[in-house]
């Protein structure tokens, strides 16, 4: 790295980016860096004392501080000291998304009651940072989830959330050997105004470094335009919606694959899963490591994959938890349920994520003890009751896709459940699709469903995301009312 890059790098990412962040009451962005670098290293037993004491101190906040913790702990005659190790978090019932939207206002701290209106009140989109926040009486914001998997969640927050998830992608970045300030390209989901030469975007290109691009699906000449931005400003990471940045892995694998001198370090996916698809396509048009970050707007950034494969816990300040649920064959996921240890003006404590997936203690080659996330493939909704009674989750199709055996053979793939409990999978093929992929499809499916489960496959040239730039990989026509 040169002198002027390695000077650039500093000034954006110790000086400017962390100070224009302060303004925006987002604080301690690099202390909170710096500390993650130590805690990652936490040995096991340390880390679950950290925990447990943080719990402890989150508990006591809400039972004094949170009004409808405080009416939920006396319904159930708990008290915080009844919460002794992490196990005993059972005590506590879980959060849905249905309770957060019938109490989210008594789920702010009591003493910040007062800012609720004036967070109700401000114009422009929820969850945007106030400016001169240091300076205002009022710093909590109102927030939405997308609603891209059913109603918007309504919440609200102050700038420590953002803060940290800006530490923990730096950490991500630090793991595939980035330092604060790497450039960086942010395929970001934006609205129809969007416009490159925006205050917005000029403002984050020239202060913190990112160029900001679209985030959905585009057509080819907005691909070449983004190409030829980044080919001019040569950011070391690309991160946008997973299937977002695959599109644009696509457009360059079409063009040939030609990228000049330009290489990026790092890819991040956040949003979607990251499929074996998905994996291959931007390796091969980037020719770079590729990762993924597990998040949610509520929570933040919740998990972030190492490059030994592992996807690593944030467990610095969160709990996750899989909670055990029958689904046949695939009894190691469960729904997982996330407690946000610090404090905050609105926690969550044993949060249903209303996502499948499995929590297990780290055996992981690079050595950290944070707890890492398995068969993180699909979402609770999508449990499927078949007509033999068995319930099939969609980490069943996702695993059934990944199989070595096909997993080259099948770009995208969606599951139909008729309202008559039968079987429809639509396939946008690769290459290497043949009859026999398709035999091995339809032998699988008879293998695990009942003779009376009628299957058809349907092969379609493109499958289409959603209006939010995701891709659903199972519709439950049941469910569709
Ligand atoms: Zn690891």
């Amino acid at each position: 790295m040169s002198i002027s890059e390695r000077l650039h790098e500093f000034m954006v990412g110790r000086i400017i980016f962390p100070s224009t962040n302060y303004l925006l009451d987002r604080r301690a962005i690099i202390a909170n860096y710096k500390h993650l670098l130590k805690s990652q290293w936490y040995k096991e037993d340390f880390l679950r004392e950290l925990q447990r004491k943080k719990l402890h101190k989150i508990l006591r906040y809400a039972s004094l501080y949170i009004p409808y913790y405080k009416s939920k702990f006396e319904e159930i005659g708990l008290v915080p000291q009844d919460i002794k190790t992490l196990e005993d978090i059972k005590l506590i019932p879980p959060l849905s998304k249905q309770d957060v939207t019938d109490h989210y206002k008594e789920m702010v701290d009591i003493r910040l009651h007062s800012s609720i209106p004036a967070a109700d009140n401000r114009a422009g989109i929820p969850g945007a940072p106030l400016a001169f926040a240091r300076f205002r009486k009022h710093t909590l914001i109102k927030s939405t989830t997308s609603g891209s998997t059913g109603a918007p969640t309504i919440f609200y927050e102050d700038g420590v959330k953002s803060a940290l998830n800006w530490a923990y992608e730096l950490r991500l970045k630090n793991w595939y050997g980035l330092n604060p300030g790497a450039k960086e390209a942010r395929l970001l989901r934006l609205s129809t105004g969007y416009s490159p030469r925006s205050m917005e975007s000029r403002g984050r290109r020239w202060f913190w470094g990112q160029l900001i691009l679209p985030g959905t699906n585009l057509s080819d000449e907005e691909y070449a335009l983004c190409m030829d931005s980044i080919n001019t400003f040569k950011p070391k990471v690309l991160w946008g919606v997973t299937s977002a940045l695959n599109g644009l892995g696509e457009y360059v694998l079409k063009q040939g694959g030609s990228l000049g001198s330009y290489r990026p370090k790092v890819i991040i996916g956040w949003s979607d899963p990251l499929y074996p698809y998905d994996d291959e396509v931007l390796k091969s048009a980037f020719r770079c490591p590729v990762t993924s970050i597990y998040s949610s707007r509520e929570i933040g950034h919740i998990a972030g994959m190492c490059p030994h494969g592992s996807f690593h816990i944030n467990e610095e300040n969160l709990f996750v938890e899989s909670e055990k649920i029958s689904t046949g064959a695939n009894d190691c996921a469960g729904e997982l349920l996330v407690t946000t240890l610090g404090v905050s003006p609105m926690p969550f404590i044993r949060y249903r994520m209303g996502d499948l997936g499995h929590v297990a203690g780290s055996t992981c080659s690079c050595g950290r003890s944070l707890h890492v996330l398995k068969n993180l493939l699909g979402r609770t909704g999508e449990i499927f009751i078949s007509k033999e009674g068995r319930m099939i989750a969609p980490s069943f199709w996702g695993l059934l896709f990944m199989t070595a055996k096909i997993s080259g053979a099948v770009k995208r793939f969606q599951i139909i459940y008729t309202k008559s409990k039968d079987i429809k999978i639509i396939i946008e093929r690769a290459a290497g699709f043949s009859n026999e992929t398709e035999k091995f499809i339809k032998e699988a499916v008879t293998k695990n469903f009942s003779k009376n489960t009628k299957l058809k496959l349907e092969y379609i040239p493109i499958i289409e995301p959603q209006l939010s730039g995701k891709y659903q990989m199972v519709i439950n026509e049941e469910k569709i009312t």
